[in-house]
């Protein structure tokens, strides 16, 4: 732990920053240190968009008997061999036999047993004639087309084998697994746990969403942005604030926050002003291993951990917050609930409008909208300004090697959408 009697320590209030790590070092970092949480069984019913902790291997064969595929009558194939409309075949019918009950049948040579779709093939017959190619006579099915063994018969565990994989470790469930899973007899599944993520928000200008404003305050446009983005990446989200820029106050919350979640997000007093707690505290209760990375518009943005429990430290300014979000905060809540870490924005390729231009040793986020199929650049500056991401269809990652993209150019388009 950090100790801020230590002449090491480096408290970063209103000294600015020594120097920026580089957004892959932090990537890197978060890649060694973040490991998948934990499982859980959940039912089906719940388990809709739920990542799979393991594989899951079927015990049984799907369908457990052969059964029908057709509407008609199951027979000998070998015996239906040279009907025809002018030679119909006579068979006589011995029974019939429904989806869902068993059949004690058994169909003899020159037999004939009536089936519905989905009904277990009743022993001694190896296919079904459609009901179309029949026609009945009292106790007597005459065949006018033939079938051949196998012929409108689902086998025995040709959908899935015994013993086949059919989900695989890591796959966020959809709808259609879950009928898998139900088809195999589970009526449960195992999945990684969601990550628990307190969001702090600081910043004694906060008012909640909502409420009055008085002169000088502003409202909260962090919480609700940082929820969703928890929430679309499988966490469980949980807002704590907005609270002052207060020492003790955070220092309690920090605490709190990592007795209690997998993960913190800390929004707002990342940087190196004087109500500036994030980086300080969290140096002094646990580790600070970044603050201030070669990116913009989010480089007063930090990292570190509370005992096991990542926290990242979020600039206030909302669109260098989402820009945190995206490249930092982010993966740790997809890499905790074992999602895959990339983002999960669509990439287009795309030609540039405009010019872009960016400053060789930092990555930058820069927004902008698709006109005729073109990426435009948004002229904006500040990071503050959080319409410019609703107005953005996208951003584009400027590498920190790269001075920028020239008018013309292909660039990739990450969509919000
Ligand atoms: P900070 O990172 O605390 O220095 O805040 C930087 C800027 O972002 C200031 O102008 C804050 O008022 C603004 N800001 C901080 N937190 C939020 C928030 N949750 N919602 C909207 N604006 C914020
Ligand atoms: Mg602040």
């Amino acid at each position: 732990m950090a100790d801020p009697a230590d002449p090491t320590f480096h408290d970063p209030r209103m000294r600015g920053f020594r120097s920026r790590a580089s957004v892959e070092s932090v990537l890197n970092l978060i890649e060694e240190r973040v490991a998948r949480l934990d499982s859980e069984s959940v039912p089906l019913t719940e388990a809709s968009g739920r990542v799979s902790a393991s594989e899951v291997v079927s015990g049984v064969d799907v369908p457990g008997f052969d059964r029908s595929a057709m509407d008609g009558y199951a027979v000998r194939g070998e015996e239906t061999f040279g009907a025809d409309v002018y030679s119909p075949i006579p068979f006589r019918i011995v029974g019939r036999v429904r989806p869902g009950k068993s059949a004690p049948l058994v169909v003899g040579p020159g037999e004939a047993a009536e089936i519905a779709t989905g009904a277990p093939l009743p022993e001694g017959a190896d296919s079904v004639v459609r009901v179309e190619s029949t026609s009945v006579i009292g106790s007597t099915v005459e065949i006018i087309e033939p079938t051949s063994p196998g012929r409108h018969v689902g086998a025995r565990g040709e959908d899935i084998a015994r013993g086949a994989i059919v989900i695989g470790s890591g796959r966020a469930l959809r709808p259609q697994d879950l009928g898998v899973l139900a088809s195999i007899g589970s009526a449960s599944v195992v999945v990684v746990r969601r990550p628990d993520v307190t969001i702090l928000v600081t910043g004694d200008e906060l008012v909640r969403a909502g409420l009055p404003l008085l002169p000088g305050r502003i409202a909260d446009a962090n919480s609700p942005m940082l929820t969703a983005l928890v929430a679309r990446d499988g966490g469980l989200p949980r807002v704590v604030g907005p609270l002052p820029d207060d020492r003790a106050a955070l220092r309690d919350a920090i605490e709190q926050a990592a007795r209690s979640s997998d993960a913190v997000l800390i929004s707002g007093g990342s940087s190196t002003g004087p109500e500036d707690h994030a980086p300080s505290l969290l140096a002094e209760l646990g580790e600070l291993l970044v603050h201030g990375v070669a990116i913009r518009p989010a480089s007063p943005a930090g990292l570190g951990w509370m005992g096991r429990v990542p926290v990242v430290l979020l600039p206030g300014n909302p669109v260098s917050c989402l820009c945190a979000y995206d490249f930092f905060a982010g993966p740790v809540v997809r890499r905790l609930g074992g999602r895959p870490p990339g983002w999960p924005y669509r990439p287009v390729e795309v030609k540039l409008g405009g010019k872009l231009a960016s400053v060789v040793g930092r990555v930058d986020y820069a927004r902008v909208r698709l006109v005729e199929g073109k990426a435009e650049p948004m002229a904006i500056a500040g990071a503050s300004i959080l319409s410019s991401t609703t107005r953005a269809d996208g951003f584009v990652v400027v590498p920190a090697d790269l001075e920028g993209y020239p008018a013309g150019g292909s660039v990739t388009v990450w969509l919000y959408e």
